[in-house]
Protein backbone atom coordinates (compact mmCIF):
# COMPACT_ATOMS: atom_id res chain seq x y z
CA UNK A 1 0.00 0.00 0.00
CA UNK A 2 1.53 3.23 -1.44
CA UNK A 3 0.22 6.29 1.04
CA UNK A 4 0.31 9.85 0.17
CA UNK A 5 -0.31 12.68 2.92
CA UNK A 6 -2.21 15.78 1.54
CA UNK A 7 -2.18 19.40 2.78
CA UNK A 8 -5.46 20.75 1.77
CA UNK A 9 -5.89 24.62 1.87
CA UNK A 10 -9.20 25.22 0.60
CA UNK A 11 -8.95 29.52 0.85
CA UNK A 12 -11.64 31.34 0.12
CA UNK A 13 -14.61 31.97 -2.20
CA UNK A 14 -15.32 28.95 -4.49
CA UNK A 15 -12.23 27.47 -3.26
CA UNK A 16 -13.59 25.30 -0.75
CA UNK A 17 -16.36 24.38 -3.12
CA UNK A 18 -14.47 23.00 -6.00
CA UNK A 19 -12.11 21.66 -3.36
CA UNK A 20 -14.72 19.34 -2.15
CA UNK A 21 -15.50 17.90 -5.99
CA UNK A 22 -11.83 17.32 -6.12
CA UNK A 23 -11.45 15.23 -2.54
CA UNK A 24 -14.69 13.19 -4.05
CA UNK A 25 -12.02 12.42 -7.11
CA UNK A 26 -8.92 11.28 -4.96
CA UNK A 27 -11.52 8.99 -2.80
CA UNK A 28 -12.79 7.21 -6.17
CA UNK A 29 -9.16 7.00 -6.82
CA UNK A 30 -8.76 4.61 -4.04
CA UNK A 31 -11.72 2.60 -4.60
CA UNK A 32 -10.17 1.67 -7.68
CA UNK A 33 -6.48 1.65 -7.61
CA UNK A 34 -6.66 -0.61 -4.26
CA UNK A 35 -2.66 0.31 -3.74
CA UNK A 36 -3.25 3.88 -3.26
CA UNK A 37 -4.33 5.35 -0.19
CA UNK A 38 -4.60 9.09 0.88
CA UNK A 39 -4.17 11.07 4.50
CA UNK A 40 -5.36 14.06 4.96
CA UNK A 41 -4.84 17.55 6.80
CA UNK A 42 -7.02 20.48 6.45
CA UNK A 43 -5.97 24.22 6.69
CA UNK A 44 -8.19 27.11 7.20
CA UNK A 45 -5.58 29.46 6.15
CA UNK A 46 -7.37 32.22 4.23
CA UNK A 47 -8.98 35.75 4.49
CA UNK A 48 -10.32 34.81 7.47
CA UNK A 49 -7.85 33.40 9.48
CA UNK A 50 -5.94 37.02 8.33
CA UNK A 51 -8.81 39.13 9.59
CA UNK A 52 -8.53 37.45 12.95
CA UNK A 53 -4.67 36.86 12.73
CA UNK A 54 -3.21 39.59 10.97
CA UNK A 55 -1.74 36.90 8.78
CA UNK A 56 -2.13 34.65 6.03
CA UNK A 57 -0.63 31.76 7.77
CA UNK A 58 0.29 30.66 11.20
CA UNK A 59 4.68 31.89 11.23
CA UNK A 60 5.75 28.70 11.15
CA UNK A 61 3.19 27.32 8.41
CA UNK A 62 5.83 26.30 5.87
CA UNK A 63 7.26 24.36 8.40
CA UNK A 64 3.85 22.57 9.16
CA UNK A 65 3.73 22.00 5.56
CA UNK A 66 7.05 20.90 4.57
CA UNK A 67 6.69 17.02 5.00
CA UNK A 68 3.69 16.65 3.17
CA UNK A 69 3.59 14.55 -0.27
CA UNK A 70 1.90 17.76 -2.24
CA UNK A 71 -0.25 20.32 -0.90
CA UNK A 72 -3.94 20.95 -2.93
CA UNK A 73 -4.68 24.35 -2.80
CA UNK A 74 -8.10 26.14 -3.75
CA UNK A 75 -8.16 29.93 -4.20
CA UNK A 76 -7.34 32.95 -1.92
CA UNK A 77 -9.04 36.26 -2.19
CA UNK A 78 -11.54 38.37 -0.47
CA UNK A 79 -12.69 41.94 -0.81
CA UNK A 80 -11.72 42.52 2.06
CA UNK A 81 -8.38 41.65 1.89
CA UNK A 82 -6.35 43.47 -0.84
CA UNK A 83 -5.10 40.57 -3.49
CA UNK A 84 -1.48 41.11 -2.81
CA UNK A 85 -1.19 40.59 0.66
CA UNK A 86 -3.24 36.95 0.40
CA UNK A 87 -0.66 36.11 -3.01
CA UNK A 88 2.06 37.71 -1.13
CA UNK A 89 1.75 36.06 2.06
CA UNK A 90 0.35 32.43 1.58
CA UNK A 91 0.97 31.24 -2.07
CA UNK A 92 4.80 32.84 -3.04
CA UNK A 93 6.03 31.71 -0.43
CA UNK A 94 5.07 28.41 -0.71
CA UNK A 95 6.30 28.43 -4.45
CA UNK A 96 9.45 30.16 -3.28
CA UNK A 97 10.40 27.97 0.11
CA UNK A 98 9.61 24.50 -1.66
CA UNK A 99 11.36 25.02 -4.75
CA UNK A 100 8.15 24.78 -6.74
CA UNK A 101 9.85 26.37 -10.11
CA UNK A 102 7.95 24.62 -12.59
CA UNK A 103 4.12 26.08 -13.26
CA UNK A 104 3.07 23.18 -15.64
CA UNK A 105 -0.58 24.38 -17.58
CA UNK A 106 -1.64 22.42 -19.68
CA UNK A 107 -3.55 24.57 -22.65
CA UNK A 108 -5.95 21.69 -24.26
CA UNK A 109 -9.35 22.13 -25.82
CA UNK A 110 -11.62 19.59 -24.64
CA UNK A 111 -13.65 17.03 -27.04
CA UNK A 112 -17.25 18.84 -26.81
CA UNK A 113 -16.04 22.32 -26.76
CA UNK A 114 -15.39 25.34 -28.71
CA UNK A 115 -13.00 27.59 -28.72
CA UNK A 116 -13.53 31.35 -29.00
CA UNK A 117 -10.93 30.49 -31.92
CA UNK A 118 -13.73 28.89 -33.67
CA UNK A 119 -12.09 27.60 -37.00
CA UNK A 120 -10.01 25.40 -34.13
CA UNK A 121 -10.77 22.11 -33.65
CA UNK A 122 -9.65 20.51 -29.98
CA UNK A 123 -6.56 18.30 -32.19
CA UNK A 124 -5.54 21.95 -32.86
CA UNK A 125 -5.23 23.00 -29.35
CA UNK A 126 -3.26 20.83 -27.34
CA UNK A 127 0.18 21.74 -25.68
CA UNK A 128 1.43 22.86 -22.66
CA UNK A 129 3.09 25.91 -20.66
CA UNK A 130 6.60 25.76 -18.37
CA UNK A 131 6.48 28.88 -16.45
CA UNK A 132 9.14 29.75 -14.51
CA UNK A 133 8.06 30.15 -11.26
CA UNK A 134 10.42 31.60 -8.96
CA UNK A 135 12.48 34.38 -10.17
CA UNK A 136 12.54 36.47 -13.28
CA UNK A 137 9.90 39.49 -13.21
CA UNK A 138 8.31 38.85 -9.84
CA UNK A 139 11.71 39.18 -7.91
CA UNK A 140 11.28 41.34 -5.24
CA UNK A 141 14.16 43.64 -5.95
CA UNK A 142 14.08 47.25 -6.47
CA UNK A 143 12.32 50.07 -5.36
CA UNK A 144 10.99 53.89 -5.27
CA UNK A 145 12.81 56.89 -5.26
CA UNK A 146 13.07 60.77 -5.44
CA UNK A 147 9.48 60.56 -3.71
CA UNK A 148 7.71 63.88 -4.16
CA UNK A 149 9.86 65.08 -6.97
CA UNK A 150 8.90 65.34 -10.65
CA UNK A 151 11.70 62.85 -11.10
CA UNK A 152 9.30 60.04 -9.03
CA UNK A 153 10.63 56.80 -10.31
CA UNK A 154 10.08 53.35 -9.37
CA UNK A 155 12.63 50.38 -10.40
CA UNK A 156 11.47 46.42 -10.31
CA UNK A 157 14.50 44.10 -11.01
CA UNK A 158 14.41 41.06 -13.79
CA UNK A 159 16.60 38.62 -11.89
CA UNK A 160 17.32 35.70 -14.49
CA UNK A 161 20.24 33.26 -12.79
CA UNK A 162 21.85 30.54 -14.89
CA UNK A 163 20.83 27.99 -12.21
CA UNK A 164 16.78 28.95 -12.52
CA UNK A 165 17.32 29.11 -16.22
CA UNK A 166 19.23 25.88 -16.77
CA UNK A 167 16.76 24.15 -14.58
CA UNK A 168 13.52 25.43 -15.81
CA UNK A 169 14.47 24.30 -19.54
CA UNK A 170 15.95 21.11 -18.96
CA UNK A 171 12.30 20.23 -17.20
CA UNK A 172 10.79 21.99 -20.53
CA UNK A 173 13.48 19.69 -23.29
CA UNK A 174 12.60 16.34 -21.43
CA UNK A 175 9.04 17.09 -21.25
CA UNK A 176 9.17 17.92 -25.06
CA UNK A 177 11.24 14.65 -25.33
CA UNK A 178 8.00 12.91 -23.93
CA UNK A 179 5.21 14.74 -26.43
CA UNK A 180 4.62 13.95 -29.76
CA UNK A 181 5.73 16.92 -32.02
CA UNK A 182 9.53 16.81 -30.26
CA UNK A 183 9.62 20.70 -30.27
CA UNK A 184 10.15 23.33 -27.95
CA UNK A 185 8.94 27.00 -28.06
CA UNK A 186 10.98 29.57 -25.89
CA UNK A 187 9.90 33.12 -25.44
CA UNK A 188 12.05 35.64 -25.13
CA UNK A 189 11.98 39.40 -25.95
CA UNK A 190 16.18 39.63 -26.60
CA UNK A 191 15.92 42.69 -29.43
CA UNK A 192 14.19 44.99 -26.38
CA UNK A 193 15.02 43.95 -23.52
CA UNK A 194 18.85 43.39 -23.48
CA UNK A 195 20.98 42.16 -20.61
CA UNK A 196 18.38 39.60 -18.93
CA UNK A 197 17.23 38.36 -22.35
CA UNK A 198 19.82 37.72 -23.96
CA UNK A 199 21.57 35.93 -21.66
CA UNK A 200 18.41 33.58 -21.56
CA UNK A 201 19.11 33.05 -25.06
CA UNK A 202 22.25 32.07 -24.85
CA UNK A 203 21.27 29.58 -21.99
CA UNK A 204 18.73 28.15 -24.14
CA UNK A 205 21.23 27.13 -26.30
CA UNK A 206 23.84 26.13 -24.53
CA UNK A 207 20.86 23.45 -23.22
CA UNK A 208 19.31 23.14 -26.21
CA UNK A 209 22.46 21.01 -27.72
CA UNK A 210 22.27 18.59 -24.64
CA UNK A 211 18.60 17.95 -26.62
CA UNK A 212 19.52 18.12 -30.71
CA UNK A 213 16.70 15.41 -31.42
CA UNK A 214 14.34 18.33 -30.07
CA UNK A 215 13.27 21.20 -32.32
CA UNK A 216 14.24 24.59 -30.83
CA UNK A 217 11.86 27.50 -31.92
CA UNK A 218 12.47 30.73 -29.98
CA UNK A 219 10.22 33.75 -30.41
CA UNK A 220 9.63 37.09 -29.31
CA UNK A 221 7.14 37.24 -26.96
CA UNK A 222 4.55 40.17 -28.76
CA UNK A 223 5.16 37.19 -31.78
CA UNK A 224 4.54 34.39 -29.73
CA UNK A 225 1.47 35.85 -28.24
CA UNK A 226 -0.17 36.44 -32.07
CA UNK A 227 1.06 33.02 -33.10
CA UNK A 228 -1.15 31.51 -29.99
CA UNK A 229 -4.10 33.05 -31.72
CA UNK A 230 -3.10 32.41 -35.44
CA UNK A 231 -0.95 29.05 -35.45
CA UNK A 232 -1.62 26.89 -32.03
CA UNK A 233 -1.16 23.77 -33.64
CA UNK A 234 2.29 24.02 -34.09
CA UNK A 235 3.25 24.36 -30.40
CA UNK A 236 3.77 21.31 -28.13
CA UNK A 237 5.87 22.17 -24.98
CA UNK A 238 6.00 26.40 -24.78
CA UNK A 239 8.58 27.85 -22.06
CA UNK A 240 8.87 31.20 -20.99
CA UNK A 241 9.75 33.28 -17.76
CA UNK A 242 7.81 34.25 -14.88
CA UNK A 243 5.83 36.93 -16.47
CA UNK A 244 5.70 35.69 -20.19
CA UNK A 245 4.50 32.43 -19.07
CA UNK A 246 1.61 34.28 -16.65
CA UNK A 247 0.35 35.78 -19.86
CA UNK A 248 0.74 33.32 -21.80
CA UNK A 249 -1.17 31.17 -19.96
CA UNK A 250 -4.34 33.22 -18.99
CA UNK A 251 -4.61 33.82 -22.70
CA UNK A 252 -3.96 29.49 -23.61
CA UNK A 253 -6.84 29.37 -20.81
CA UNK A 254 -9.34 31.91 -22.52
CA UNK A 255 -8.45 30.20 -25.57
CA UNK A 256 -9.89 26.68 -24.64
CA UNK A 257 -13.09 27.92 -22.69
CA UNK A 258 -11.74 29.88 -19.90
CA UNK A 259 -10.95 29.97 -15.61
CA UNK A 260 -13.63 27.06 -14.90
CA UNK A 261 -11.06 25.02 -16.96
CA UNK A 262 -7.52 25.84 -16.32
CA UNK A 263 -5.32 23.30 -13.65
CA UNK A 264 -2.27 24.22 -12.39
CA UNK A 265 0.84 22.22 -10.84
CA UNK A 266 3.47 24.40 -8.82
CA UNK A 267 6.16 21.71 -9.35
CA UNK A 268 9.39 20.62 -7.09
CA UNK A 269 10.61 18.17 -9.70
CA UNK A 270 13.00 16.88 -7.36
CA UNK A 271 10.47 15.74 -5.05
CA UNK A 272 12.62 17.20 -1.85
CA UNK A 273 9.75 19.85 -0.89
CA UNK A 274 6.10 19.03 -2.04
CA UNK A 275 4.65 20.18 -4.73
CA UNK A 276 1.27 22.23 -4.96
CA UNK A 277 -1.47 21.90 -7.41
CA UNK A 278 -4.33 24.06 -7.77
CA UNK A 279 -7.07 25.96 -10.54
CA UNK A 280 -5.57 29.42 -11.66
CA UNK A 281 -8.90 30.90 -10.79
CA UNK A 282 -9.10 33.06 -7.98
CA UNK A 283 -11.87 32.63 -5.15
CA UNK A 284 -14.60 34.43 -7.72
CA UNK A 285 -16.45 36.04 -4.95
CA UNK A 286 -19.20 37.32 -7.56
CA UNK A 287 -20.52 33.49 -7.56
CA UNK A 288 -19.50 32.11 -4.48
CA UNK A 289 -21.72 30.60 -2.29
CA UNK A 290 -23.96 29.58 -5.08
CA UNK A 291 -23.12 26.48 -6.00
CA UNK A 292 -21.98 26.92 -9.72
CA UNK A 293 -18.45 27.16 -9.88
CA UNK A 294 -17.13 24.81 -12.24
CA UNK A 295 -15.08 22.09 -10.73
CA UNK A 296 -13.23 20.99 -13.65
CA UNK A 297 -10.10 23.08 -12.95
CA UNK A 298 -9.85 21.68 -9.94
CA UNK A 299 -10.55 18.12 -10.32
CA UNK A 300 -7.97 18.71 -13.45
CA UNK A 301 -5.12 19.67 -10.87
CA UNK A 302 -5.72 16.70 -9.48
CA UNK A 303 -5.27 14.85 -12.50
CA UNK A 304 -1.69 16.58 -12.68
CA UNK A 305 -1.04 15.35 -9.00
CA UNK A 306 -1.68 12.41 -9.64
CA UNK A 307 0.90 11.96 -12.85
CA UNK A 308 3.66 13.86 -10.23
CA UNK A 309 3.19 11.14 -7.78
CA UNK A 310 4.17 8.93 -10.45
CA UNK A 311 0.61 7.37 -11.91
CA UNK A 312 0.12 8.91 -14.99
CA UNK A 313 -2.46 5.92 -15.72
CA UNK A 314 -4.60 7.60 -12.86
CA UNK A 315 -4.41 11.13 -13.77
CA UNK A 316 -5.31 10.07 -17.78
CA UNK A 317 -8.54 8.18 -16.34
CA UNK A 318 -9.34 10.83 -14.94
CA UNK A 319 -8.74 14.21 -17.45
CA UNK A 320 -10.37 10.88 -19.23
CA UNK A 321 -13.74 11.18 -17.04
CA UNK A 322 -13.60 14.88 -17.52
CA UNK A 323 -13.55 15.07 -21.38
CA UNK A 324 -16.00 12.36 -21.28
CA UNK A 325 -18.57 14.26 -19.16
CA UNK A 326 -18.18 17.47 -21.20
CA UNK A 327 -18.49 15.81 -24.57
CA UNK A 328 -21.53 14.32 -23.81
CA UNK A 329 -22.65 17.68 -23.13
CA UNK A 330 -25.84 16.86 -20.77
CA UNK A 331 -24.39 18.11 -16.99
CA UNK A 332 -22.51 21.27 -17.41
CA UNK A 333 -21.90 24.68 -15.15
CA UNK A 334 -22.90 27.85 -16.32
CA UNK A 335 -19.87 28.53 -17.67
CA UNK A 336 -20.04 25.96 -20.12
CA UNK A 337 -23.71 26.82 -20.89
CA UNK A 338 -25.21 24.29 -18.98
CA UNK A 339 -27.35 24.47 -15.66
CA UNK A 340 -26.31 22.39 -13.78
CA UNK A 341 -24.23 23.01 -10.30
CA UNK A 342 -20.90 22.46 -8.94
CA UNK A 343 -21.88 19.24 -6.65
CA UNK A 344 -23.69 17.53 -10.02
CA UNK A 345 -20.61 18.47 -12.01
CA UNK A 346 -18.14 16.83 -9.51
CA UNK A 347 -20.93 13.53 -9.37
CA UNK A 348 -21.11 13.37 -13.17
CA UNK A 349 -17.06 13.11 -13.32
CA UNK A 350 -16.84 10.59 -10.37
CA UNK A 351 -19.19 8.46 -11.97
CA UNK A 352 -17.95 8.40 -15.38
CA UNK A 353 -14.23 8.21 -13.89
CA UNK A 354 -15.79 4.77 -12.13
CA UNK A 355 -17.21 3.74 -15.63
CA UNK A 356 -13.87 3.99 -17.58
CA UNK A 357 -11.80 2.48 -15.28
P1 LIG B 1 -9.48 36.66 -6.92
O1 LIG B 1 -9.42 38.04 -6.38
O2 LIG B 1 -9.47 35.60 -5.87
O3 LIG B 1 -8.46 36.40 -8.01
P2 LIG B 1 -11.44 37.28 -8.89
O4 LIG B 1 -12.60 38.14 -8.57
O5 LIG B 1 -10.30 37.86 -9.64
O6 LIG B 1 -10.93 36.53 -7.56
P3 LIG B 1 -11.34 34.93 -10.44
O7 LIG B 1 -11.58 33.74 -9.62
O8 LIG B 1 -9.94 35.22 -10.81
O9 LIG B 1 -12.07 36.12 -9.72
O10 LIG B 1 -12.22 34.77 -11.74
C1 LIG B 1 -12.72 35.84 -12.55
C2 LIG B 1 -14.13 35.47 -13.01
O11 LIG B 1 -14.13 34.22 -13.70
C3 LIG B 1 -15.03 35.30 -11.83
O12 LIG B 1 -15.68 36.49 -11.58
C4 LIG B 1 -15.97 34.18 -12.22
O13 LIG B 1 -17.18 34.68 -12.74
C5 LIG B 1 -15.22 33.41 -13.30
N1 LIG B 1 -14.73 32.12 -12.76
C6 LIG B 1 -13.54 31.88 -12.16
N2 LIG B 1 -13.43 30.61 -11.80
C7 LIG B 1 -14.57 30.00 -12.15
C8 LIG B 1 -15.07 28.67 -12.02
N3 LIG B 1 -14.36 27.68 -11.45
N4 LIG B 1 -16.31 28.40 -12.50
C9 LIG B 1 -17.03 29.36 -13.07
N5 LIG B 1 -16.64 30.62 -13.23
C10 LIG B 1 -15.41 30.96 -12.77
MG1 LIG C 1 -8.14 37.37 -9.94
Amino acid sequence: MKTYSVAVIPGDGIGPEVIRESLKVLKTVEEIHGGIRFTYDTFDWNCAYYLKHGRMMPENGLEILKDYDVILFGAVGDPSVPDHISVWELILPIRREFQQYVNLRPIKLLRGLESHLRYKNHEDLDFIVVRENTEGEYSSMGGRMHSNTPHEMAVQNNVITRFGSERILHYAYQLAEQRSKQRLTVATKSNAINHTMTFWDEIVKEVGADYPHIDTELYHIDALAAYFILKPETFDVVVGGNLFGDILTDLGAAMVGGLGLAPSGNINPEKNYPSMFEAIHGSAPDIAGKGIANPIAQIWSVSLMMDHLGHPDLGKLILDGIEEVVAEGEVRTPDLGGNAGTESMGNAIVSKIKELA
